[in-house]
């Protein structure tokens, strides 16, 4: 039969090359560790959790807590170990993060599927590859990668500006228009008068940056500029920049207000908005103060935060398929952080997706088909063609997935309800012959 090679064992090669594995397929698992290492991982060991060592929330009424679900009810290695290795966190799930780690380099490396090969990966290789080297891949593979995408297809800054449901947004103290009236009125516009504006952009210009790692490029500035970072430059920088009022008209009074925040669509469903230019490298709890002072967003729903820091990932909606697959080369599948999932559940989740599907693919079965209904199916219908406009990498979150279409009273009950819903979906799904493997 023939061997999948799956580059990089980070969340996602890991748990692509156990899905596979388990299915009986051979698997040529590259990891460049310990021989080189990005600036972010320090350990030996597969899975490496970089940063924090929580897997966010692991409740179902939390779109994470359903993926993780989700994942469990699959049978992913990455949830195994973190579950083996759980620390007390409340309503998260933190882990052992080297305990985490041993336990799935230990599955690997003592799985007769699975082949170890501890070097760079610098080409592409011929056959059914999956590319899964992360936000920091080296830059041998990133330049092959580059060679396959159209140009300024593969990015290397994340430089994402928050994004808000749209129910969570006071329309009250908001309009729909495009500025000079131009096209459809696309855009939420949440003016300011005076005194709101001069109070935000103070408070904005003195707000609380998020720590800065050391492989951060003072180069994602020059080209996108925090909007921190242009409230300091002056009282009225950010007026004449994405806060700029002209041609917007406010219906309710018939004139120009002093400011307006503009908020634009950022999926074909319409339930959640990304603020326009407001990239931002302040840190969350300081972005969630300061961006709710702006009177519409009063009560906002953050469905996702603003970052900045190096992160190479694909513009995916013009690249992959719903597979994660490279459309017209589909023997090549890319997971993880660079097809723009965001996270290290997130990045696990779409291993397993490309996992079952390259597995179906090699042993000739129909592939399973995740729908939006689930929180895996959505994340992977999002980043193939689900998002509208610039693409930026994106958290699981309830704003992505086909809403329940009649009402549940209280946001809780109605994503129990989404949650529950989706698990259902999942346990017809097992039933497939792939599943079952
Ligand atoms: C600094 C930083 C902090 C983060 N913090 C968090 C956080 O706190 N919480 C969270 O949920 N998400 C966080 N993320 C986002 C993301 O979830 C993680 O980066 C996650 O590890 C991504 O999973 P992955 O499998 O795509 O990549 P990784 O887990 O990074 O795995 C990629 C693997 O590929 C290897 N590799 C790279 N190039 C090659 C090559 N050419 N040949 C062979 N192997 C190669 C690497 O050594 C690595 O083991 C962070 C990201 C960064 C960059």
């Amino acid at each position: 039969m023939e061997k999948v090679t799956v580059l990089g064992a980070g969340l996602a090669g890991s748990e692509c090359a156990w899905q596979l594995a388990k299915r009986n397929i051979p698997v040529r698992l590259v990891e460049m560790k310990p021989g080189k290492k990005s600036p972010a991982h320090v350990s030996d060991g597969f899975a490496e959790l970089v940063c924090s060592n929580s897997l966010r929330s692991d409740e179902l009424s939390n779109a994470v807590g359903l993926l993780k679900a989700e994942m469990r009810a699959m049978g992913s290695l990455i949830m195994e170990s973190a579950d083996r290795n759980r620390v007390a966190a409340g309503g998260a799930l933190a882990v052992d993060r080297e305990g985490f780690s041993k336990y799935i380099t230990e599955k690997l490396e003592t799985c007769p599927q699975v082949e170890i090969v501890r070097a760079e990966a610098t080409e592409i290789p011929s056959g059914t590859v999956v590319i899964a080297t992360g936000p920091l891949s080296s830059d041998a593979i990133a330049e092959k990668i580059a060679a396959l995408c159209p140009e300024s297809d593969l990015h290397f800054y994340d430089a994402v500006a928050p994004i808000v449901t749209i129910e969570s947004v006071d329309m009250d103290s908001a309009f729909f228009a495009s500025r000079y009236d131009k096209g459809t009125a696309d855009y939420v516009n949440c003016p300011m008068d005076k005194e709101e504006y001069l109070a935000f952009v103070s408070e904005l210009a003195n707000a609380k940056e998020a720590a800065v790692h050391g492989f951060d490029d003072g180069a994602v500035f020059e080209g996108c500029m925090p909007v921190e970072v242009m409230a300091r430059r002056g009282v009225d920088t950010l007026r004449y920049g994405p806060l700029k009022p002209v041609g917007l008209v406010d219906p309710r009074t018939g004139k120009n207000n002093y400011a307006v925040v503009q908020l634009r669509r950022d999926n074909a469903e319409g339930t959640i908005y990304n603020l326009v230019g407001f990239q931002t490298h302040l840190t969350w709890g300081e972005q969630k103060r300061v961006f709710s002072m702006i009177p519409a967003l009063r009560n906002a729903e953050f469905v996702r935060y603003g970052v900045m820091h190096r992160n190479t990932y694909l513009n995916s909606p013009r690249l992959l398929d719903r597979y994660y697959r490279l459309i017209g080369n589909e023997r090549i599948s890319f997971a993880g952080q660079m097809t723009g999932v965001e996270g290290y559940v997130e990045s696990a989740a779409s291993g397993m997706l490309v996992g079952i599907e390259t597995a179906a693919r090699v042993l000739g079965l129909p592939a399973a088909d995740f729908p939006q209904e689930t929180a895996i199916g959505a994340l992977a219908l999002y980043i193939s063609g689900g998002s509208v406009g610039d693409f930026q990498p994106m958290n699981i979150n309830f704003g992505i997935i086909s809403p329940l279409g009649y009402r549940v009273k209280g946001k809780r009950n109605k994503n129990a309800e989404i949650s529950q819903r989706s698990l259902a979906i999942i346990e017809e799904i097992k039933k497939k012959e792939i599943m079952q493997l």
